[in-house]
């Protein structure tokens, strides 16, 4: 099997998977109780928090834990929207983001706020001086992603952060989700910042979300106060110390795993050029390495989704989110890219764990997959 869709998931490592194994046997206890299990599992949950914290280079008590990136960006909007909303009702964001922050700010309007959504060029990229104008004196949230994961476009999130350091009123939030770990978030500006485990070979049903110290913010989740008081439930212990052994191994090998990544990206241009010359890159030549969205003409993505996968290659079209609806990719049709190559948008993403022949033959399965469908898509 040759697995290159880590951006939809990733399979949690073998420490990853030892740790929430243990941690679930030994520190069952709940991390509010006042007795010696208690104390043993909130222990490891501080632990947890600081190692979270350091990958991202926050203090760990600026870190919230959530049930995963969708709940991280939820409270993130939300909690801004409810904090601020006397001061203005304005928020902007991109037409590229995720369904996890355009789904919040269409919930946002229904509830009375207004969402300017600024479209990207032609390469996904949403240029900083286009939010920026975007920016009115009732504005109280930005929300932008760092990597898009559909065509792993990079987004202005260091300039516009910059920009807006100087603009206290306006709250910047960043969905660092396909970013977090492989490269260094921009904190600058930054006031909320959401991130996941299950797309760092993490656990899935965990993430984090940064709020920044003295951040005026009202959760939205009530109870008994956990997360100082920022999310309350009582915390999924294994998960958490799974989520942050993952991230101890990004921290560990940081400049080995981007090196590996690029290499990966350069490997798979290369045989892509001299297997798949027809195929057209709807990612941009800037984007990040480890995520390649391309179509092939006359072909639709899901049936080369399936026959990659009858080849033993697990790839997606769009995201893994849309790709079971029948809506196409939003991303690629805001890029103004014509229909056909939408419907036939594949993504392949890589991770660390890849190596270079897993791409080159990921690569070659594609080429040979075309090559006997053609003569049936022409029909
Ligand atoms: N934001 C981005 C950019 C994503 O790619 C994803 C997941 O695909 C999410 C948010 C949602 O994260 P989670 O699956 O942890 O809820």
């Amino acid at each position: 099997m040759i697995y290159l869709d880590n951006s939809a998931t990733t399979p949690p490592l073998p420490e990853v998977v030892e740790t929430m194994a243990s941690a679930a046997r030994e520190w069952f206890g709940n991390p509010s109780s006042l007795h010696r299990l208690g104390m043993e599992a909130e222990n490891a949950l501080n632990a947890a928090r600081a190692e979270v914290a350091r990958l991202l280079g926050v203090k760990p008590k600026e870190i919230v834990f959530t049930s995963g990136g969708t709940e991280a960006i939820n409270s993130a909007l939300v909690g801004t929207a409810l904090a601020h909303r006397h001061r203005g009702r304005h928020i902007v964001t991109t037409a590229v983001e995720h369904a996890a922050v355009l789904e919040t700010c269409r919930f946002l309007a229904t509830l009375g706020f207004e969402v300017t959504e600024v479209p990207p060029g032609p390469d996904g990229v949403a240029a900083v001086e286009a939010v920026q104008a975007a920016v009115r004196e009732d504005t109280i949230l930005v929300s932008m992603m760092h990597v898009n994961n559909e065509t792993g476009a990079v987004q202005p999130v260091e300039a516009l952060g910059r920009w807006l350091a100087n603009r206290p009123k306006v709250i910047f939030h960043v969905d660092a989700v396909q970013s977090f770990g492989k490269m260094a978030v921009p904190l600058q500006g930054a006031d909320l910042i959401s991130v996941s485990g299950h797309k760092i070979h993490g656990p899935k049903g965990v993430g984090a979300l940064y709020i920044r110290e003295g951040l005026k913010w009202t959760p939205f989740v009530h109870g008994g106060g956990q997360e100082g008081g920022r999310r309350s439930g009582t915390q999924a212990v294994p998960a958490i110390v799974g989520f942050a052994a993952a991230c101890r191994w990004w921290r560990d090998r940081r400049a080995e795993a981007w090196d590996r990544l690029n290499r990966l990206g350069r490997a798979f241009a290369q045989r892509l050029r001299e297997k798949v010359p027809d195929c057209r890159v709807n990612s941009p030549a800037g984007g990040v390495p480890y995520i390649v969205n391309l179509s092939i003409p006359g072909f639709k993505g899901e049936v080369l989704v399936h026959a990659l996968e009858g080849r033993g290659v697990y790839v997606s079209t769009a995201s893994a989110c849309s790709s079971r609806s029948a809506k196409g990719s939003h991303v690629l049709r805001a890029m103004g890219v014509p229909r056909e190559v939408e419907e036939g948008a594949l993504r392949f993403s890589f991770s660390p764990l890849n190596d270079v022949s897993e791409v080159e033959e990921a690569v070659d399965a594609l080429a040979r997959a075309v090559e006997e469908l053609r003569p049936v898509m022409r029909r």
